[in-house]
């Protein structure tokens, strides 16, 4: 088995190196980076088993590193945080986070939090983890946030691109209305079947060669919708 792949997303230099010292010797090859925006970037290029990242970075928050890698993959992420509330915690879990260690922390636990990390995913298949995502003319790049037809741009909504970036996490399989609804809206507005219409409609118009006849987002009758995979 290949060395596990850790990026590491912290821009302090003295816990970097505190990492790199730590993770020396023990069998894993390191990635670092000092911004969120590099961080985010890095995950989408080396396709890290563990990543490990601070909440305080000078150019986002780390709860947003996290938002935007859970766009495309299931990569256990462990925040490292100097603030050590409950609530802090709390919210770094919502936003996707597996795991948390307050600063400062020894490198026994840290490595200990890294090996049950990679073992909750030992056997995981990490082919979900392309941030691009294609079928036929469609291709959908989650890392840069991008959608093209043809190779041509398409300019999405807000609520478009989230729509289209939930289906994309479960191409192939059938979303139903109120997963949907949850999920792009929220969960108080799990009944409101219409948007996910008037939106879909939306997306075709944009996505499809023939709105009528959908090639990519297909409707399931009285289900859902499913975006096709081949
Ligand atoms: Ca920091």
């Amino acid at each position: 088995m290949p060395d596990p792949v850790v990026v590491l997303i912290e821009d302090e230099p003295q816990i970097r190196k505190f990492l790199r010292a730590t993770l020396a010797g023990q069998g894993y090859r390191l990635f670092e980076a000092t911004t969120g925006a590099d961080g985010v970037v890095e995950v989408g290029s080396r396709q890290p088993d563990v990543v490990i990242v601070d909440l305080g970075l000078p150019d986002m928050d780390g709860l947003d590193v996290i938002r935007r890698v859970r766009e495309w993959t299931d990569v256990p992420v462990i925040v490292l945080s100097a603030r050590g509330q409950e609530r802090d915690k709390v919210v770094a879990l919502d936003a996707g986070a597996d795991d948390y260690v307050s600063k400062p922390f020894g490198a026994g636990e840290l490595l200990a939090r890294i090996r049950v990390a990679l073992r909750r995913t030992a056997g995981a298949s990490h082919e979900a983890d392309d941030a691009v995502f294609k079928v036929g003319e469609l291709r959908v790049d989650l890392l840069h946030r991008q959608v093209l037809v043809n190779g041509k741009e398409i300019r999405l909504t807000p609520i478009e691109y989230k729509l289209l970036t939930m289906l994309v996490r479960h191409a192939g399989k059938v979303v139903m209305y109120q997963q949907l609804l949850r999920e792009v809206w929220g969960p108080a507005h799990t009944e409101q079947a219409h948007y996910a219409r008037v939106y879909m409609a939306h997306l075709r118009h944009k996505l499809e060669a023939e709105p009528a006849r959908p090639r990519y987002l297909l409707t399931e009758p009285g289900v859902g919708y499913r975006l096709a995979s081949e």
